[in-house]
């Protein structure tokens, strides 16, 4: 079976020109002796956005690969797909995110709720699992209602499941659920009562993303209860274990953290609980290097520095078109945006400066960033324009998206510096 290494980051490159740069970070990594795999995601969402091919993903990570003569493992994510899009994604992706966030919630037939139940009294009662302290308290009630919110997006994702090794082979690929893009965070005796229905469907999944606790807005920190989110992530590498060891799920699962790019305070809680635990984790990430495109051609001046003022004011002037998709996902303050009579007047340090993810500059501006973060389509939209500038302006650009995947997510996370 094709099985993910421990470490892995998923890297979405929206508009394929950064594999390269992209994958200098994983090696970053391997040169300080820790083993972190590459995984190019791209959703469907995206690839509708941009007009792009799951091919497109596929080509830009293999040629980044054998420039730079990568020998570890890559792979290519077919990042939230359902039946009705998954198939143009299977010749090119060897991992399927699969999501069923929507089907959450929607009640599974009375008679699957009671067998599943009456398949497992073990988890009605007292769950002694090592690592949670007291185990986890449940009760046939607490499985029914759990398995009644969560069982008919199982099914589902096992259908999905079974129809890509129907057309891809057992054991080509790499199985992600993710059930993170939904209102409510899954409780860890949720994500336990997730894991065995997917083991009694015999999905063999290897990574799974629920829905944490607190806030994950697109490109900004995190919002939330730091330590409620530790305290839940670690419960939540200890269910993983307890299912991998009890209920024979692939030895090599382990958690996705669907990041929404720049979770920085809650990195070293991540680091500190995959070191304890002797955990594998997968990082996902996708908008974040679509802005260091923006930084780096702003920082090279010039016609790069107007290009990126320009996809700013077009932002602006589309904004409610441009943030409808993401609405649950995004928090700007409208009152906070510059004009773009304001930044005209701003020089490549002082645009550049307002995008980066540095929290501690005076100029940094969270709705700024965000706004362009999910303003991806005006530079789609300017096709080769855009495209060639950014070959141009190549040597800003891959400064910053390398410079950021490691310093700022690969050396907190996976190195914990
Ligand atoms: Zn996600």
């Amino acid at each position: 079976m094709l099985k993910i290494a421990k470490y892995s980051i998923g890297v979405g490159d929206r508009f394929a020109q950064q594999a390269e740069a992209q994958l200098r970070a994983c090696v970053l990594a391997a040169e300080k002796g820790v083993e972190v795999i590459p995984v190019w995601n791209k959703s469907n969402r995206e690839h509708m956005i941009v007009g792009s091919e799951p091919s497109s993903v596929r080509a830009a990570a293999d040629a980044a690969v054998k420039k730079l003569g990568w020998q570890k493992m890559h792979h290519v994510d077919a990042d939230h797909i359902r039946l009705e899009t998954v198939d143009r994604f299977v010749p090119h992706s060897d991992f399927f995110t699969i999501d069923v966030a929507d089907s959450i919630g929607k009640p599974a037939s009375a008679e699957s709720v009671k067998a599943f139940a009456d398949r497992h009294p073990e988890l009605s009662g007292r769950i002694e699992i090592a690592g949670i302290e007291g185990g986890i308290n449940s009760s046939r009630a607490e499985v029914e209602r759990i398995a009644n919110k969560f069982l008919f997006a199982v099914q589902e994702a096992a259908v999905i499941y079974r129809h890509i090794a129907k057309l891809k082979g057992e054991g080509k690929f790499i199985t992600e659920v993710s059930m993170d893009e939904t209102d409510s965070p899954q409780t860890p005796v949720e994500l336990l009562v997730i894991l065995v229905a997917l083991a009694d469907e015999k999905v063999p999944i290897q990574t799974v993303a629920p829905k944490f606790t607190g806030r994950f807005n697109k490109g900004v920190d995190y919002v939330g209860d730091v330590a409620q989110f530790e305290k839940e992530f670690n419960d939540d590498l200890c269910v993983i274990r307890f299912a991998i060891e009890k209920y024979g799920l692939p030895d090599t699962l382990k958690l996705s953290v669907h990041s929404g790019s720049d979770k920085f305070s809650i990195y070293g809680p991540i680091h500190r609980a995959i070191k304890r635990h002797n955990a594998g984790l997968h990082l996902k990430t996708a908008g974040t290097t679509w802005l260091e495109e923006i930084i780096g051609l702003a920082e090279a001046g010039g016609e790069g520095l107007a290009l990126a003022k320009e996809i700013y004011a077009q932002a602006l002037a589309h904004i409610d078109e441009l943030c409808a998709p993401y609405a649950t996902v995004i928090d700007i303050d409208r009152s906070k945006l510059p004009s773009t009579e304001e930044i005209a007047g701003w020089d490549a340090a002082r645009f550049a400066a307002s995008v980066r993810h540095d929290q501690k500059s005076p100029h940094f501006n969270a709705n700024v960033r965000q706004l362009l973060h999910v303003g991806f389509k005006v530079a789609a939209k300017k096709g080769e324009t855009y495209l060639s500038l950014v070959r141009k302006c190549e040597e800003t650009i891959a400064r910053n998206v390398t410079g950021n995947l490691f310093d700022r997510h690969v050396k907190p996370v996976f190195l914990g510096q």
